[in-house]
């Protein structure tokens, strides 16, 4: 591993400030499963791959003399029966929060340097989301609290990875989800998060209430149907002290906006990706006892979503046209453009960049990621070609 010349990694402090041995840090380097970030940005290290006891995606900060971890957001189990998943999950607790689950993607902010930095799932810093969220956030709630870390969702239409309209949000917005401490991940209980965000003016996921765990399945599929007809995601269930672990539930409609978007790039796309999202549909179909014209409706929401962007894929490429997969961002300062497309081409994602467009103080412009794959083998398909 290179470091920066001016950074000098201490693998002896290190280790101890980890609770590691020193040899079993220089293994973890050695490996590649920490890594130095680049550029303002080269006394942050994120672990990559499996890293003793630390969630992915956790960030190390060299403070020069000494260490400080932003833990990884812990990944929620998923309930794929609800009545059976709460009762066992929550059977030593009375009652379990509901709030409701946006879809967009997770950042996690802390204070660096004085400004206000944003990481990814994967402990990137990334410099779209940063910008945008000195907008979201004010920096007396990091200079007030230096020992919390903020975990929360970027959704909007304005969005890289998830761009969803259905929730009025004119271009990209941050809702709270999460508090932890840093070092240790410990959270804040679902209470105090909510307080302390409400009193420095953060948005928040919406609360959608709190039941008692043996009536909170029946309570949840109602806030779920009413969700999918509007287009949300779903919900996630937690523990109001959040000792235990929390539960996600997803809206069909979701499960199938998911599908329908990820068939348009067929080639791309996980197959487990595919795959669970189908498996969901099964399970949510077996437990909410519906009507006989119900489940058709639920087999064409599910039939279509699979068939109907592949079709149109196939189309638009026999047409001569390449599919791509386009969204928008807006930023105030025109050089986080190009700073997003180099971060972008880092993870090496092929990226066209439109002309910047002028909206009030700030900047528009249409983002095009390629999908080479789908495309060739779509092209292969029609010229003929077998698919192995
Ligand atoms: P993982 O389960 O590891 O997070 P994933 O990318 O498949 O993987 P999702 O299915 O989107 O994740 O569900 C978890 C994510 O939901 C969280 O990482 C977080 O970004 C998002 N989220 C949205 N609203 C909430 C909420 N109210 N509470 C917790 N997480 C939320
Ligand atoms: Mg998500």
């Amino acid at each position: 591993m290179r470091y920066h010349q001016e950074t000098e990694f201490d693998i002896e402090k290190a280790a101890k400030f980890l609770e590691l041995p020193p040899s079993r840090l220089s293994e973890i380097i050695e490996k590649g499963n920490l890594r130095q970030n680049w550029d303002e940005y080269n006394s942050i290290y994120r672990f990559e791959g499996h890293a003793p006891q630390l969630e992915d995606g956790t960030v190390l900060i060299d403070k020069h003399g000494s260490f400080e971890l932003v833990r990884g957001f812990p990944k929620i189990k998923r309930a794929m029966l609800l009545e059976p998943a709460l009762k066992k999950n929550f059977n030593d607790i009375d009652s379990v929060v509901v709030e409701e689950k946006m879809n967009g993607y997770n950042v996690r902010v802390v204070d660096y340097r004085g400004q206000l930095i944003a990481f990814t799932r994967s402990g990137h810093v990334c410099p779209y989301s940063t910008e945008r969220v000195q907008n979201f956030l004010k920096r007396d709630f990091f200079m007030d609290h230096p020992d919390i870390v903020v975990y929360g969702e970027m959704a909007g239409p304005d969005n890289p990875y998830v761009q969803k309209k259905v929730y009025g949000i004119e271009s990209l917005d941050f809702f709270v989800f999460d508090m932890r401490y840093k070092n240790t991940g410990e959270p804040l209980n679902v209470g105090q998060r909510r307080k302390l965000s409400e009193e420095y003016g953060f948005n928040q996921v919406r609360l959608l209430g709190e039941f008692n765990v043996p009536q909170a399945s029946e309570k949840i599929m109602e806030i779920i149907r009413e969700l999918g007809e509007k287009g949300h995601e779903g919900v996630v269930i937690k523990d109001p002290e959040m000792v235990l672990q929390p539960i996600k539930y997803t809206c069909s409609q979701s499960n199938c906006s998911d599908l329908e978007q990820a068939f348009r790039f067929y080639n791309e796309a996980g197959r487990d990706y595919l795959f669970s999202r189908v498996v969901r549909e099964g399970f949510q179909s077996y437990e909410w006892s519906e009507s006989e014209e119900e489940f058709r409706e639920r087999c064409r929401r599910l039939g279509e979503s699979i068939l109907s962007p592949m079709k149109g894929t196939i189309t638009q490429v026999q047409s001569g046209e390449r599919i791509s997969d386009d969204f928008r961002i807006r930023v105030s300062e025109e050089n986080v453009i190009y700073r997003f497309k180099a971060y972008l081409e880092r993870f090496g994602l092929y990226v066209i960049i439109g002309t910047p467009e002028r909206i009030g103080e700030d900047y528009s412009v249409e983002i095009r990621k390629i999908n080479k794959s789908t495309n060739d083998k779509t092209l292969a398909m029609l010229e003929g070609q077998l698919w192995s």
